[in-house]
């Protein structure tokens, strides 16, 4: 089966020149209406297709998944393409914003009067999405928070749902006021209440569910907003919170959704995500004037949608499934070693791998294993020893030819260690 994916690791290292070479903007009669397709000849840095290296960094083969700290996702040359025309002209950002976000509403057939905000990442959209709710479109509001005299400040979220991210919510100078029963989240309510919070990777771990949620919220007439940052695939989940009542829901751009890097999604109300807007740059003077987003990361979160929404999710599904199967099948040669295939059921929903070995047999950590893997040429990046046996793996952020890469390396050092 061919799928979207077949392009390869050098074609992306070589990015930033095969997209210059792919469309090259004339010095004279610049904004060609058709892109031309002249080869771009990149001297200096960039030279040699790998401007990592040329820093002296090496860069790695992500057996881990949509990590930031890796860089997240790698787009699709297309998207690359569209985002490099955005670069061509001038715009004004509100207004693209606006079109963009009616755009994009369109495409994930929003429910009535919801809308998007492209924001520089989830954690951005948090941020906006409260601070919109706290200063309304009132502009004393915006230019005072997070000085919160006059308005509300507190946010209520379940303890199990406190995490590192909600630091964006902490920053609009909110308090976060945890609960654990119905009863708590009962007394918690009051007239100082902005919103009321959910970690959706933290659903099974809460007593009050994501539907049951959004229902107390409505009863106590509390906006609620949903983090579902790493939350594709199913791609279904672009819409699901919103259908089911959430009024402002957070997504990331640059993990499977594979949009620009920095890039996400506030979906929500129109009037919520309009005082969103009103807080974050371009406007200055705001809280969110730190977060800025491009209109090449704009006009490349509409393309990404697009995209991720035209892609066949049961091939690629199959495609990662049939990578992990490969890795499995080498390293299982290995006497002792055996692998368990799994796939959460929330934040990175796609196919996993645990490799397990009996280190009677086998002599050697699963921390070693990944450290060893770490500093090998080519370097790999692969989970193990943090709470779980063994080493767990997935397969949608490799390339093709990775697999077998992993497959090699992982069998060798397992073998090694082997009495
Ligand atoms: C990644 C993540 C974020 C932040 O998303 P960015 O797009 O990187 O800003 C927020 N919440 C959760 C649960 C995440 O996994």
């Amino acid at each position: 089966m061919r799928l979207n994916t077949n392009w390869n690791r050098r074609s992306f290292l070589g990015s930033l020149g095969a997209l210059a070479s792919a469309i090259t903007l004339p010095f004279k009669g610049a904004f060609a209406a058709t892109p031309q397709k002249t080869a771009t000849t990149i001297t200096g840095f960039g030279q040699t297709g790998n401007p990592y290296e040329e820093l002296g960094l090496q860069t790695v083969i992500n057996a881990e998944g949509t990590m930031t700290v890796l860089g997240g996702s790698l787009p699709h040359p297309e998207l690359e393409a569209v985002m490099a025309m955005a670069g061509r002209h001038f715009v004004p950002i509100a207004d693209l914003e606006v079109a963009a976000g009616n755009r994009i509403a369109q495409m994930l057939k929003l429910p009535d009067g919801y809308t998007a905000l492209v924001t520089s990442g989830a954690a951005a959209a948090m941020q906006s999405g409260l601070a919109g709710i706290l200063t309304g479109d009132n502009e004393a509001f915006i230019r005072q928070i997070p000085d919160l005299t006059g308005m509300k400040s507190e946010v209520i979220i379940q303890k199990t749902h406190r995490n590192p991210f909600d630091h964006q919510l902490r920053t609009t100078g909110i308090k976060l006021v945890e609960v654990e029963t119905r009863e708590q989240l009962r007394r918690a309510v009051n007239e100082r209440t902005a919103i009321m919070h959910f970690s959706n990777f933290a659903n099974a771990a809460g007593q009050i569910k994501v539907d049951e949620w959004v229902k107390l919220a409505k009863e106590y007439k509390i906006p609620c907003m949903n983090d579902a940052a790493a939350d594709t695939p199913p791609v279904s989940h672009l819409w699901d919170y919103a259908n089911m009542g959430y009024d402002l829901i957070t997504f990331s751009g640059g993990k499977a959704i594979r949009g620009p890097q920095c890039a996400g999604l506030l979906i929500g109300r129109k009037e919520l995500v309009a005082c969103a807007l009103l807080n974050n740059s371009p406007h200055e003077d705001t809280l969110g004037r730190s977060q800025k987003v491009g209109k090449e990361e704009i006009i490349g979160m509409v393309k990404a949608l697009e995209m991720y929404l035209n892609e066949d999710h049961d091939a690629l599904e199959k495609e990662w499934q049939n990578r992990l199967q490969l890795v499995s099948r080498e390293i299982t040669k290995v006497p002792g070693v055996r692998t368990e295939f799994f796939t959460p059921d929330i934040a990175n929903h796609v196919p996993h791998m645990r490799i397990i070995w009996d280190e009677a047999r086998v002599k050697i950590t699963p921390k070693e294993v990944s450290k060893t893997l770490r500093s090998s040429k080519p370097s790999i990046v692969i989970g193990g020893g943090e709470g779980h046996p063994g080493l767990g793996m997935s397969s949608f952020m490799l390339q093709p030819g990775e697999a077998e890469i992993i497959a090699q390396q992982l069998a060798r050092v397992l073998k090694e260690h082997s009495s």
